[in-house]
């Protein structure tokens, strides 16, 4: 079996720059301790493993505002890649916490994006995933009234805006941009006038448009990341819908089967861009032995 690795794959800038941000806190010993992560840094349990390892704790299973009251007086808190609300950083200054910002630049660059279309008058449609953080966080940047979340095309229909509402629609970072296309259709058909700024960020893109690529000249695509990184998901959603080639997502080298592989001759191996290189290169290794 051959096998061929897809690149780009794995981390991201924005994932380096939070993780480099959040080791060089645990290691400076000025910063007042215990030290706190805003959920999870990104969603990748081994990158969560790891950060505590240095001492920086945690917080995950809830909106990033009921969590910050989690952190006690006096201690640091790490924002992570995915951003938080306006509401969050407020909070945070209003409890004299020590606040670290690892928000990735291109989220910040769609906050801003909010900020300037609601000072404009407009209202906001926001496409992206339920229960994520960064919707969280970028939607916290309109009123409520003049922001509403859509997931799929079925929402579009439950959107409260008039016909008459300036709207501006924005879009998740991570999202597969064929199935965004489609959503956006959906909201020009209801809405002609509204202004769309898709804001799907390039290292998403590159590693979407690699994998269907690549997924054209193989037999099968593993892709390498944790159940809740959602643009892993998205990258087996986009080799199975646009590549039309079977995909599995594994978050470690255990959860492969050699039956898998059986009728396979030719698999290729891409990571979402919250999975750590060393957890990729041991599900590479497995392959690579397997063919043996
Ligand atoms: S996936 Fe894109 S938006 Fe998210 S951290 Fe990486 S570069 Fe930033």
């Amino acid at each position: 079996m051959e096998v061929v690795k897809i690149t780009p794959r794995g981390y991201c800038y924005g994932v380096v720059d939070a993780m480099t941000m959040a080791k060089r806190v645990a290691k400076d010993p000025n910063v007042p301790r215990p030290i706190f992560v805003l959920g999870q840094i990104v969603h990748n349990r081994h990158a969560v493993e790891d950060l505590e390892s240095l001492g920086i704790r945690t917080l995950d299973g809830g909106r990033r505002v009921e969590l910050l009251e989690q952190v006690p007086d006096g201690a640091t808190v790490i924002f992570t890649a995915h951003g938080v609300s306006p509401e969050v950083k407020a909070r945070a200054r209003e409890r004299g916490l020590n606040a670290f910002d690892a928000t990735c630049p291109d989220v910040t660059k769609t906050h801003t994006l909010i900020q300037e279309k609601v000072d404009q008058g407009y209202s906001i449609i926001y496409i992206g995933t339920k229960g994520h953080p960064e919707p969280e966080g970028a939607m916290g940047e309109a009123p409520a009234g003049r922001v509403a979340l859509v997931t799929t095309i079925d929402d579009v229909a439950a959107l409260p805006f008039g016909s008459d509402t300036p709207l501006a629609v924005v879009t998740q970072t991570t999202l597969s941009q064929w199935d965004t296309a489609d959503v956006i259709r959906a909201v020009q058909t209801r809405y002609p006038e509204a202004e769309v700024h898709n804001e799907i960020c390039l290292a998403t893109q590159l590693r979407q448009e690699a994998a269907v690529q690549t997924a054209q000249d193989v037999d099968m695509v593993v892709v390498v990341g944790d159940r809740r990184s959602n643009n892993s998901n998205r990258l087996v959603e986009v080799v199975e819908k646009v590549a039309g080639k079977p995909a599995v997502r594994v978050e470690q080298v255990e959860d492969l089967e050699p039956d898998w592989f059986r009728d396979v001759d030719k698999v290729a191996v891409t990571a979402g861009s919250s999975t750590p290189s060393q957890v990729t290169r041991a599900v590479i290794h497995w392959l690579e032995a397997l063919k043996a």
